[in-house]
């Protein structure tokens, strides 16, 4: 069952939390100038029109990535340039989804695995990335393929995990893989996206990660209001086992500006913790 499309959600508030703590975290590794590998379970198509039917189905982008600017977020510099390099006139049209900012900050000798299970947005994907040695794009299970990536040879890596939650097994699946990840290869930064529909499952996720023994590992909420049992996804947020140094800082000075924007009407809502301590 693969009817989930991001070409619908693209930009959304979800993408501009993830892309955001993305973005920062590879800038974070690229501190050093030791090579990296960045390995993403479920890239998407790679880039989107944000004027095509798909987009303009639910308009999700206007809450997103359409109600922030430069001149309100000039801390989000790298992430507004990086959204400029993907337009083709001065309008913003296109959104880059996760493989493309990667792509578009990898160093030379820094390599990506990319996987995408569907057979249309595999396809996109490989167009939009075009053919380049540093990028590997393999259409696939992206968590059977997390599994072979590790560890990788360069032992630095990020890897990206953003599933659709078509199937409520993939909760628990996601949790699995990062255990199993963090058992093979224990220094990897592990970044893991989740919606907050009903937040009993993030609840349980929460303890699955307080009890497994992994250390060091943040989390960040953003959204457009409260829990609620009526509205769908109120806000999303993302795990990150063995954050960047400075990670932490960087999303606790701009997840309440992010959330002023964001939010709808009176309410703003956003979570910036460490779930587990170093
Ligand atoms: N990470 C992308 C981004 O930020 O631009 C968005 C990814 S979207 C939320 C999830 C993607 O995972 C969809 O394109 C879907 O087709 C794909 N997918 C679903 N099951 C998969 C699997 N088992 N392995 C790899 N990709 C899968």
């Amino acid at each position: 069952m693969l009817s989930y499309r991001h070409s619908f959600h693209a930009g959304n508030f979800a993408d501009v939390l993830k892309h955001i703590v993305l973005v920062e975290t590879i800038a974070h590794l690229q501190q050093k100038p030791k090579a990296f590998d960045y390995i993403d379970t479920h890239s998407g198509a790679g880039l989107y029109n944000l004027a095509s039917a798909d987009a303009g189905k639910l308009s999700e982008h206007e809450g997103g990535i359409g109600k922030l600017s430069r001149k309100q977020l000039p801390e989000l510099k790298r992430y507004f340039d990086l959204i400029e390099q993907c337009q083709q006139s001065s309008k913003v049209r296109f959104y880059p989804g996760s493989p493309m900012f990667a792509k578009l900050m990898l160093r030379q000798h820094d390599k990506a695995w990319l996987t995408e299970l569907h057979p249309q947005d595999f396809k996109h994907l490989s167009n939009n990335m075009g053919k380049t040695r540093q990028i590997r794009i393999s259409q696939e299970d992206g968590l059977k393929r997390l599994k072979a990536v590790l560890p990788p040879q360069s032992r630095r890596a990020l890897v990206l995990i953003d599933p659709s939650y078509e199937i409520k097994s993939e909760y628990q699946q996601v949790f699995d893989a990062i255990a199993y990840g963090h058992k093979k290869f224990a220094t990897g930064v592990y970044a893991l996206w989740y919606p907050v529909v009903e937040r009993e499952r993030i609840d349980k996720l929460d303890q699955q990660f307080i009890d497994s023994g992994i250390r060091n590992i943040q989390r960040f909420e953003l959204g457009i209001g409260p829990d609620s049992d009526e509205k769908g996804m109120t806000s999303s947020g993302m795990y990150v086992v063995n954050p960047p140094w400075k990670l932490f800082a960087t999303m606790e000075a701009l997840l309440p500006k992010l959330a002023q924007y964001i939010g709808e009407g009176d309410s703003q809502y956003f979570k910036c913790e460490q779930l587990v301590a170093e």
